[in-house]
């Protein structure tokens, strides 16, 4: 798929790859690392991490390119969108392939995944539908109307788990609303970005719209930090999206920044046992765990041995590989660590280990593995139960009573995303007005509102002084409002106001 063998990665600015700057003013010269795929951990190619001088160098042609895109119509910038949306319908097995090595989902999930932020784009692109003002007679003859202007240079800061779908929740839909951007990969899945901004460009997005920083935290930080740079998106871990949020505070900089997530889902007695237990399997072993969707404690109300059995059924049937319906590596050893170390720990704390995936680490011969997990807990306060563990393993605890379920969920410190299975309005009912979480499920275990719906969390999984990312969340971060009030005849009868 590469040219090369481990080929060092470009910047994209200005319509065109670039090498970082190098050497910089202090004489350094650009440090680079590798990047792996989780498959066999080889290595496939090299990240250059960016500096703030990089970064000036591409909010520099963002805002050059500001004033020319955003005095365009939305029809017109829409327009390219729609050329885009065909370019990723013709290339999406493609960029799937590339977020399968970069990142290790199987070729089905990846697919979904480009697919899904698509979904995004089809948003954005209806936007000339749907983004009108508001105009009203608010005295006589005095007009109050209320319209949307872009920020100028946005930044979009992405995490590894979705090398497509997260980019595609900022980049349309801040585009669309005239906008320019700085996008910063993420260090471990750099590759597939760099195919999209190739689309857009073929899809006649003008130089400079959208540009590509690598790197880590330097780069990041260099982004808020920048003075053109009027807001920041950040979708990555809690703590850096606090640190995130908190910088942008400071500087009084608009910022919506996404963290992670420990979701929870509830079976009732009267759940339709069959799909509970298919659809608990899907959402915590999906993309090996490695979602801020996947639904990974399940709390039986009582004892529920039926369904904890067809769990662990469908669980053991489940092989490591690339195709739809394996479940595919992790992202590094770094991860493998952390996720066999939360197994460790509950095991020693009394937990029975119903599946038990940390076999997977040592039979595949190479990359990155941790099979599915069952772990049926005792002890309330084992760590596997309350942090995110971010890998393919489920957490049971049996409660009491439908309180103590709402209890511990609503203890979590997270807010995503929480899930009750059932058969009656009712106690859905009971529950999702309960839940202490932006996204709710009955009976579906990943409860992501799509479009045109917006997406986002509460408590620490969303930090930020607005909104939700995607759909009219999108909209409202991505723009301000301007109000303008006109008279063009004195009216007698006017109010004080007019
Ligand atoms: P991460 O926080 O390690 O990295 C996210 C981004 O932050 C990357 O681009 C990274 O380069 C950058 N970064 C790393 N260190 C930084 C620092 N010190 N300062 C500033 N930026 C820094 O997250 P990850 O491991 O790539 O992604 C997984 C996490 O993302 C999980 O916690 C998951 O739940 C979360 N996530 C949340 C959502 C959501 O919608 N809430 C969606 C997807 C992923």
């Amino acid at each position: 798929m590469f040219t090369q063998d481990q080929p060092r990665l470009l910047n994209w600015i200005n319509g065109e790859f670039v090498n970082p700057i190098s050497p910089q003013s202090d004489g350094s010269t650009t440090q680079y690392i590798p990047v792996t795929s989780p498959y066999n951990a080889k290595v496939i190619g090299q990240v250059p991490l960016s500096t703030a001088a990089d970064v000036a160098q591409a909010v520099a042609a963002a805002q050059a390119a500001f004033p020319a895109w955003s005095a365009r119509t939305i029809k017109d910038r829409a327009g390219i969108l729609i050329k885009f949306h065909s370019l990723l319908t013709k290339h999406a097995s493609q960029l799937a392939d590339m977020v399968v090595l970069e990142h290790g989902k199987n070729k089905a999930e990846a697919m979904a995944s480009v697919l899904k932020g698509q979904e995004t784009v089809e948003y954005a692109l209806s936007l000339p539908q749907v983004v009108q003002g508001k105009s009203l007679e608010v005295s006589r003859g005095v007009t109050c109307c209320d319209t949307r202007v872009p920020l100028g240079v946005v930044a979009s800061v992405v995490p590894f788990n979705f090398p497509v779908m997260v980019p595609m929740w900022t980049l349309p839909i801040a585009i669309a609303m005239g906008n320019t951007m700085v996008l910063k990969p993420s260090e471990k899945v750099p590759f597939t970005m760099t195919k999209i901004v190739e689309l857009l460009k073929e899809a006649g997005l003008p130089d400079g719209v959208v540009n590509l920083v690598h790197g880590t935290a330097d780069a990041v930080n260099a982004l808020i930090d920048h003075p053109d740079v009027k807001a920041v998106t950040f979708v990555g871990t809690s703590h850096i999206a606090e640190m995130v949020s908190q910088r942008c505070h400071r500087l009084n900089k608009r910022v919506l920044a996404l963290g992670g997530a420990k979701n929870h889902m509830v079976s009732a007695p009267d759940c339709n046992v069959e799909m509970t237990s298919t659809d608990v399997v899907n959402s915590y072993s999906g993309c090996s765990g490695q979602r801020c969707m996947a639904a990974t404690v399940l709390l039986t109300i009582g004892h529920q041995q039926e369904l904890i059995d067809k769990i662990v059924t469908k669980s053991e049937g489940l092989r490591a590989g690339s195709k739809a319906g394996e479940v595919g590596p992790v992202i590094d050893q770094a991860s493998v660590d952390k996720i066999t170390r939360y197994i460790n720990e509950a095991e020693a704390s009394g937990a029975r280990i119903l599946v038990d995936g940390r076999p997977w680490t040592k039979e595949q011969n190479e990359g990155f593995w941790v099979g599915p997990t069952v772990i049926l807990h005792t002890n309330k306060e084992d760590a596997a139960l309350h942090d995110e563990v971010f890998g393919p393993v489920l957490s049971i605890l049996a409660v009491e009573t439908a309180e103590e379920a709402l209890r511990i969920e609503n203890a979590n410190p997270y807010g995503n995303a929480a899930c009750i299975y059932t058969s009656a309005g009712a106690t859905a009912d009971y529950f999702t007005k309960r839940f202490s979480a932006g996204m709710c499920g009955v009976n579906i275990g990943v409860a992501v509102p799509r479009e045109p719906f917006s997406f986002g969390g509460w408590n620490k999984s969303r930090f930020g002084n607005h909104c939700d990312i995607t759909g009219d969340g999108g909209v409202e971060f991505f723009s301000l409002r301007r109000k303008v009030t006109t008279k063009w005849v004195a009216q007698e009868n006017a109010s004080w106001m007019s």
